[in-house]
């Protein structure tokens, strides 16, 4: 392990200097670039599990699994041979493939509000594609989502956002046309008075809610008893649509996904992160009748050069046979380790803290206030987060650098990792 004060990181820094001349921020994705935690983003070399290596030879207990979709880990033997297998036969043909429709059947299999089910190539792409489909279905244009929460960066969901949205505090993106977005309503998360205020108001107007079933862009924030039944019902008394946006909880929180968890059928679910096994895939599906409105059975247009990529395939198709209902479990039986010693080291530093867990997804909070939408989230001591997230790095522990994102436990993290993950988390903590 890496002592405090001793982590190299000569190459990050010269890495990142020579990136910033020909990336915007140096990054292709913002979160990446450290700049709320006011640090140098560390370049990775390589991972292995549960760990990660950079490029000026530190290693780390890795927590962040790609933002969520390495659920088995770091270059997983049988994802990586089942990549290799697959491109050496051709890695993209623009026909359909049979492994497409082992996917697909494997998705309809798990998930309960799922019949028939369309790749494509990202998270964004999926709840975009997913928009239009609810749009084009109900013949109305409104949407309803909830503050703090991230679908992606389409023009419509970028209206009070979370994720890296929050972290860098830009609320409601520049380019973003007015008309667009006006027709997104946003409310509280867990805050269904408000939801039926905006039905009474629009509901003949509203095409659909989209929802993360347990909210991962504003932290860890699980819905409340009775929240997901609630927008279920609403939903259905003024025919609008519910679309769960699944692209972190699905195949993480549970076997059957968010919906499976808490016994809730959507009509529409996103999916993205760990249904592409590390490669960049996403994916929507939901009732058949709503499905088949999409091209070419129906008129509703969406496409994709590369989707249902065969490599893609093959990494996501193997990840999720290895994901099997023990597995959970197991990942579930970690978090609980790890949030109890998180909870553990709080009491003894006597540093407030509320953890939000929901399976793998945990989240620790520097506040006292039960967290249970963005504006409690928002009572985070974002100052002690920065310091917190110094401290572990030093230590050897990648998390997110955001107290809007949840750390990752994944199926191969293990007792050793937990208990030195516990022991970095303890000596931040007495360095706060
Ligand atoms: N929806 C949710 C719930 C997400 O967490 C994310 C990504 N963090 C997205 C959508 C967008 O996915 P992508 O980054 O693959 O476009």
């Amino acid at each position: 392990h890496n002592s405090i004060g001793r982590r190299q990181d000569t190459r990050s820094r010269e890495a990142f200097e020579r990136a910033k001349k020909v990336l915007p921020g140096g990054v292709n994705s913002p979160v990446r670039a450290f700049k709320s935690v006011g640090l140098t983003p560390v370049y990775m070399e390589r991972g292995e599990g549960s760990r990660v290596y950079d490029i000026d030879g530190n290693s780390y207990i890795d927590y962040v699994g790609s933002w969520g979709p390495l659920i088995m880990g770091h270059a997983h033997p049988e994802v990586i041979e089942a990549i290799k297998r697959t491109a050496e036969k051709g890695t993209s043909f623009g026909a359909p493939t049979e492994l497409e429709t082992l996917m697909a059947e494997l998705v309809c299999e798990r998930v309960p509000s799922v019949d028939i089910v369309r790749m494509v190539n990202s998270g964004t792409e999926a709840t975009m594609s997913a928009l239009r489909l609810a749009r084009g279905y109900t013949k109305r244009s409104m949407i309803l989502k909830f503050e703090g929460s991230y679908h992606g960066h389409a023009d419509s969901l970028l209206i009070k956002a979370g994720s890296g949205v929050a972290t860098l505090g830009l609320p409601d993106s520049p380019g973003v046309p007015e008309g667009v977005a006006s027709q997104t309503i946003t409310v509280p998360y867990n805050d269904l008075a408000s939801v039926k205020v905006a039905f009474e108001k629009f509901g003949e107007q509203i095409a659909c809610i989209i929802v993360e079933p347990v909210a991962g862009n504003m932290g860890v924030v699980p819905p409340l008893p009775g929240f997901l039944q609630g927008l279920r019902d609403i939903t259905e008394q003024y025919g609008s649509l519910l679309i769960f946006d699944e692209v972190m909880t699905g195949f993480r929180v549970h076997y059957q996904c968010a919906q499976g968890l808490f016994g809730i059928i959507p009509d529409l679910t996103c999916f993205g992160k760990v249904i592409g096994g590390g490669l960049p895939v996403g994916a929507y599906g939901g009732k058949r009748h709503i499905m088949e409105m999409i091209a070419p059975s129906g008129p509703i247009y969406q496409a994709g050069t590369l989707s249902g990529n065969p490599l893609a395939m093959a990494a996501g198709y193997t990840t999720l046979k290895l994901m099997t209902p023990e597995r959970y479990e197991l990942l579930e039986r970690q978090a609980v380790r790890l949030q109890r010693g998180f909870e553990q080291n709080a009491a003894k530093h006597g540093i407030a803290t509320t953890i939000n867990r929901v399976g793998s997804m945990v989240c620790p909070f520097f506040t006292d206030k039960v967290v249970i939408n963005f504006d409690t989230a928002k009572t985070s001591d974002m100052e002690r987060f920065k310091a917190y997230f110094a401290a572990m790095l030093e230590l050897g522990v990648s998390i997110a650098p955001s107290q809007f994102e949840g750390m990752f436990v994944s199926g191969v993290h293990s007792d050793d990792d937990i208990d030195a993950t516990i022991a970095a988390h303890d000596t931040a903590f007495s360095r706060l």
